[in-house]
């Protein structure tokens, strides 16, 4: 169920409120926290839990509810099962050497939505309010620390920072690490939410995704119209209290969104874009369901791949992970840009963008000759070429100044100045993307920088 609602998505990428610069070992840390490699650990707006803010992770063992200390277990466990996947032989700490923070909220949405703050390294758990613990959705949960991990420089693997602006990889490298830890599945059936809400947007349903379906099944209204009909005419939505408010959230979220009609012609990633601003057009494409079709493909070719005469004992899981990590040495395009901040004063930027496409050239040759026609006939039955396409419209347009913003993060190294500085002007201006429209005084110019 993770963020499968987009608007609700609070993924934020420059909060800066949750900044965080204490030091995790600095910290009296609870064993358990500190086995899981959690920082922190908060409830917030549960009728059972008090929200006085308490970290559990503050307190001595034996003090943290035994439920809580189950839930810390089996986070602990996703932790170590990603470090294992990313690093192979390495360990959470390595992973998450600052540690996770938690917060579990109360919300008339459930587990519907969850949420990541990969810069503070935190994930929000979101239950319904009369939640006891310990039970919570732990493949969605993976789905949110794929954004954290997304978001770092991972070793050996820069390339995941860097494509996460693009559309077609953000969420679907987020499904990718659920599925990868997973068995495959990027949902999980939650028993607080009747089968008709688990089902509707349920992204396991969907395995046969192509970039060539219609277009509605791309927009972010097709989940709220799925689960408005739940709402208006399936029994069990109705008669549960916590379904009939979460219902009226939906109900009211429809309203605040102004959602754009898709349409049944085929999907066109044109419409994805605003090309004068670069933006993403997020009332008409919704990342989750964009980032299906990879994954679907993905999933057929480990099928192949377990199904075939010729048995492999290779896991697409890890031969995509290899293909991410060849392409991290790829060379990429940079750019040079400068802004000139509202004092006047000029200051340099490098930016950097790289493409998609050739994880999968990369992919192609790991799978080797005997694979290749299955990789080709499953390239045009998912038809990958239109979100290789809508992938090459962001990167081109990394140059217009709203899409120059938001590529800032990558590169920190090499600005100097440090754009993400509460004392310079242009952030302190701007400290969300999405507010940023491109004044003229924080205006950022890029040109093609091969020197780079
Ligand atoms: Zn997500």
């Amino acid at each position: 169920m993770t963020n499968q609602l987009s608007t609700l998505c609070l993924k934020c990428l420059f909060f800066t409120g949750c900044i965080v610069l204490t030091q995790f070992q600095a910290h009296a840390t609870a064993l358990p926290c500190q086995a899981a490699q959690i920082k922190s650990f908060y409830i917030n707006q549960t009728d059972h839990y008090p929200s006085d803010e308490r970290d559990y992770c503050d307190l001595p063992t034996h003090q943290i509810p035994v439920e809580i200390r189950q839930m810390l277990e089996k986070i602990g466990e996703t932790h170590e099962k990603s470090a294992l996947f990313f690093q192979k032989t390495s360990t959470a700490a390595e992973l998450f050497p600052e540690g996770i923070t938690i917060v579990v909220s109360g919300s008339e949405q459930g587990s519907m939505a969850y949420a990541s703050d990969p810069i503070a390294n935190q994930i929000e758990i979101t239950v319904f309010p009369d939640w006891k613990g310990p039970d919570f959705d732990s493949i969605s949960y993976t789905h949110e620390l794929g954004h954290i991990i997304a978001s770092q420089t991972v070793k050996t693997l820069s390339i995941i920072e860097s494509l996460d602006y693009l559309s077609v990889f953000s969420e679907g490298f987020a499904d990718f690490l659920a599925m990868a830890l997973n068995d495959g599945h990027i949902q999980k059936q939650d028993p607080s939410l009747s089968k008709c809400v688990n089902q509707a947007g349920d992204r396991d349903l969907n395995l046969l995704a192509s970039f060539n379906d219609p277009a509605y099944q791309f927009s972010p209204k097709l989940l709220y119209d799925q689960l408005m009909s739940c709402c208006k005419r399936d029994p069990e939505t109705q008669s549960s209290p916590n379904l009939q408010r979460l219902c009226k959230s939906i109900a009211i979220d429809i309203e605040k969104a102004g959602f754009q009609e898709a349409g049944d012609r085929p999907f066109d990633p044109k419409s994805c874009i605003n090309s004068d601003t670069g933006k993403k057009n997020q009332l008409l494409c919704d990342s989750h369901k964009l980032g299906m079709p990879v994954n679907s493909m993905l999933l057929a070719l480990n099928r192949k791949l377990h199904n075939s005469t010729r048995k492999s004992d290779k896991n697409i899981f890890e031969l995509f992970l290899q293909s991410l990590a060849l392409a991290s040495s790829d060379p990429r395009d940079t750019f040079s840009c400068a802004y000139n901040n509202p004092e006047g004063l000029k200051h340099p930027l490098f930016l950097e963008a790289s493409s998609y496409k050739p994880v999968f050239k990369h992919l192609k040759a790991l799978l080797g000759p005997a694979m290749e026609t299955e990789f080709g006939l499953l390239w045009n039955l998912h038809a990958i070429d239109k979100g290789m396409e809508l992938s090459s419209l962001e990167e081109t347009q990394v140059l217009l100044p709203e899409r120059a913003f938001f590529k800032i993060k990558e590169r920190t190294d090499k600005n100097p100045d440090g754009f993400y500085n509460t004392r310079n002007p242009c952030y302190k201006k701007y400290p969300d993307a999405d507010t940023y429209s491109g004044d003229s005084k924080c205006r950022i110019i890029c040109v093609d920088d091969p020197a780079h």
